[in-house]
């Protein structure tokens, strides 16, 4: 059964950032079904999901509730849209528990179906609006190096994946990329290697305000960012960084775009990672742990002030989707944060969990492939590097692929970025589960170095 689907998919499915050759010639992992924390595949091994699925199933696999308040939704009205003024109460409810979670100055949602799509509409306001302004020649959007915010192609440019680039075609003109805050990968093997991290995500903060002065200052529109970087490698930054970004950007009277599809809803323990690092975004684009992955959904949360000169002054916004906001989407999102509301998952993740990730996590840092071990809330990162000469790997030996391969058959969901290992587990993990967890990671390690060294 699990061989014939394999040669379907195969001959007619070509996958998301998949070498669709190496693919055929490996044949696919099917995954057949879960439940809180496991994911079950087609050869009947089952796998503690250290991924949230995408970094999205913040709830956990099989939350009848929200099957329940999906099947409650098909019924009653399956699709309706947004456009034209119209709505629906899935819309309106779902918009309203989101401003209220959000800080206080987010009072306006615009509904995406996708986190890619919510950063398109990022870029359509933010250039609106200082059009809105009277100021147009602020066009210019700095996002940074190794930085992730969609496939689509303003996705894409926005973000700041090299790889991307290069198969992309030209990108989105009027949008540019400064350093990454990466202390371990840039710091410790970089350039900068006799800094320590302040100093360096200082120096990171002011290439924000070198590229500013290079474009004219009068040019430059927003900054995107992740308050963690998620898919370029789970990258905290030094304490130093967001203080001295947030000065910069109010200095030359730029708006703060930041990209909270990984880190909102609990993921760093509190509801947005901008809560975490004491930013007042102006734009805040959303997706993935809105509905925990069950159905998709995303969407833009708007600060007063460009949601002000939107509504009074902008006249129609000619942008929109077919899905935005689509009923049955916003009733499981709407369900999903109650339930996390109730549950106290925020708070646990905050309070409990991130804590005991962070003391059990750090356990590994003595392993000698193990060159940092770090995290944050629930989401976590180990930077492998080569016990012999204390340095990288050589790439060919594709190190982290490797490990995460090996972590997979073990039966723990690791994804690697280049030889950073990552775990993203979903919030209702429970101390026993995070022990095993770490055991996993620590068996995987073991097996790798056993391969490698
Ligand atoms: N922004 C960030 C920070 C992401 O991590 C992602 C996806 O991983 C996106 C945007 C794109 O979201 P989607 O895949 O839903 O289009």
């Amino acid at each position: 059964m699990s061989h014939s689907l394999q040669a379907l998919d195969r001959a007619h499915h070509l996958h998301p950032f998949t070498d669709f050759k190496a693919l055929g010639e490996e044949g696919s992992r099917i995954i057949e079904r879960a439940e809180g924390v496991y994911i079950h595949d087609a050869e009947g091994n089952r796998l503690l999901d250290g991924m949230a699925g995408l970094w999205c199933v913040n709830l956990g696999y099989g939350r009848v509730e929200l099957v329940t308040a999906a099947t409650e939704q098909m019924r009653r009205l399956p699709y309706y849209n947004n456009f034209f003024k119209t709505t629906h109460p899935p819309a309106v409810r779902l918009a309203e528990k989101l401003c209220a979670l959000a800080p206080a100055h987010l009072n306006h949602v615009f509904f995406t179906g996708s986190g890619s799509e919510a950063n398109d509409t990022v870029l359509r306001m933010v250039r609106r609006y200082w059009t809105l302004k009277g100021k147009p020649e602020k066009h210019w959007v700095i996002g940074r190096e190794n930085g992730y915010h969609g496939s689509t192609v303003a996705g894409m440019s926005l973000g700041g994946m090299a790889p991307m680039h290069d198969q992309g075609g030209p990108c989105v003109p009027g949008i540019t990329h400064v350093r990454q805050p990466y202390w371990f990968g840039e710091g410790r093997f970089g350039d900068v290697r006799d800094q320590d991290p302040e100093a360096f995500g200082r120096q990171c903060a002011a290439a924000i305000e070198e590229k500013i002065l290079e474009l004219g200052e009068e040019t430059v529109a927003a900054f995107i960012a992740e308050p963690v970087q998620g898919a370029g490698g789970a990258i905290m930054p030094p304490a130093s960084y967001w203080p001295a970004v947030k000065e910069v950007l109010s200095r030359y009277d730029i708006l703060l775009v930041v990209d909270e599809v990984i880190c909102g809803f609990g993921r760093l323990g509190e509801w947005f990672g901008s809560v975490h690092y004491d930013l007042a975004p102006d734009l805040m684009p959303i997706a993935k742990g809105l509905s925990s992955g069950y159905l998709p959904i995303g969407g833009v949360l708007v600060g007063d002030r460009v949601a002000d000169t939107l509504i009074q002054e902008g006249g129609e916004f000619f942008h929109g989707f077919t899905y935005s906001g689509h009923p049955v989407c916003a009733a499981v999102a709407l369900k999903n944060l109650e339930l996390m509301e109730a549950e106290g998952v925020v708070e646990r993740v905050r309070d409990e969990l991130g804590p005991y990730l962070a003391r059990r996590w750090a356990t590994l840092a003595d392993h000698p492939l193990v060159g940092e071990a770090r995290s944050l809330g629930l989401m976590g990162a180990l930077e492998l590097i080569d016990p012999a000469s204390g340095e990288r790997f050589d790439k060919a030996l594709a190190a982290g692929n490797l490990c995460r391969d090996i972590s997979f058959r073990r039966g723990l969901v690791m994804r690697s970025v280049g030889d950073t290992m990552i775990i993203a587990p979903p919030l209702v993990i429970t101390r026993e589960q995070i022990d095993d967890l770490v055991t996993l990671a620590r068996e995987a390690l073991d097996e790798t170095a056993r391969c490698l060294v």
